[in-house]
């Protein structure tokens, strides 16, 4: 064998290594070593690379890529689209009380609840510790504030058994924006102008959800910059 196939057959091992630690199998009848298995292969590290560890949902990344595709969509179509970030209310006290342990399985719950209350088409991902944010691609702009509600609610009424007869109740606080239609904004600004409004929801009791009025029709200097690359559209303002 070859150098350069010694280290491909030392790549392909660490690769299917990877893949039998996150349990994760290949769905393929198919010959190791041929390409439709080589292909199940390469799907199955994307899948892993894109996803969090602990809550299986989709990870920091795969949430950048998300977003910068559906700012592009909002760009051309014009449909309204939600960005929703939560972030569990005195998570702290959660691991304090019942141990760090306790507390991952609070957060596997937690997302588990986010994911059962959003469309298939929807992204719920882990953006840091304690912390989600949910795509909305295609929200009307009347729904927004009952679909943050809904999620709101369903954390809130469902207990987390951390251990026989160990029941753990979290709320959610939820801060949201719409992306401003046919503008080309950056996941940077949108997200901050989601996280404004969590951190509203923080300040004014937490448990709650706060999202901006309307989509944004005035755009700030930064936006139209990503736009137009000028500032000959002055009458935005
Ligand atoms: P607030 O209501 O203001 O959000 O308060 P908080 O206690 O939720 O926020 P704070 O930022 O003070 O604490 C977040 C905690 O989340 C601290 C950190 O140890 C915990 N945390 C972050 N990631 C993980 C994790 O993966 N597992 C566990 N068990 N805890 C985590
Ligand atoms: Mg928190
Ligand atoms: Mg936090």
């Amino acid at each position: 064998m070859s150098t350069a196939d010694l280290t491909a057959e030392l790549q392909l091992q660490t690769a299917l290594l990877l893949l039998k630690q996150s349990g994760r199998e290949l769905n393929i009848d198919a010959q190791p070593g041929s390409t439709p298995w080589l292909q199940a292969v390469v799907d199955a590290l994307c899948d892993l690379s894109s996803r969090d560890a602990l809550t299986g949902q989709a990870n920091r990344r795969q949430f950048e890529l998300t977003i910068t595709r559906e700012i592009d969509r909002v760009a051309r179509a014009g449909e309204p689209a939600l960005v929703l970030m939560a972030d569990i209310d005195h998570f702290k006290r959660v691991n304090d009380t019942y141990g760090h342990p306790a507390g991952d399985q609070v957060l596997r719950a937690v997302a588990a609840a986010l994911q059962d209350c959003v469309r298939p088409m929807d992204t719920v991902a882990r953006y840091g510790g304690e912390e989600f944010a949910i795509i909305l691609p295609n929200c009307p702009t009347t729904f927004g504030l009952a679909v943050a509600e809904r999620i709101r609610d369903k954390v809130e009424r469902r207990p987390v058994k951390v251990a026989p007869g160990v029941d753990v109740r979290v709320t959610i606080s939820i801060g949201g924006a719409f992306a401003p239609q046919w503008v080309r904004s950056s996941a940077a600004l949108w997200v901050e102008r989601a996280d404004r409004q969590l951190y509203l929801a923080k300040s004014e009791g937490r448990n709650r959800v706060c999202l901006e009025h309307a989509p944004v029709v005035q755009v700030s200097a930064e936006e139209k910059g990503l736009l137009f690359g000028t500032s000959q559209f002055q009458d935005l303002e």
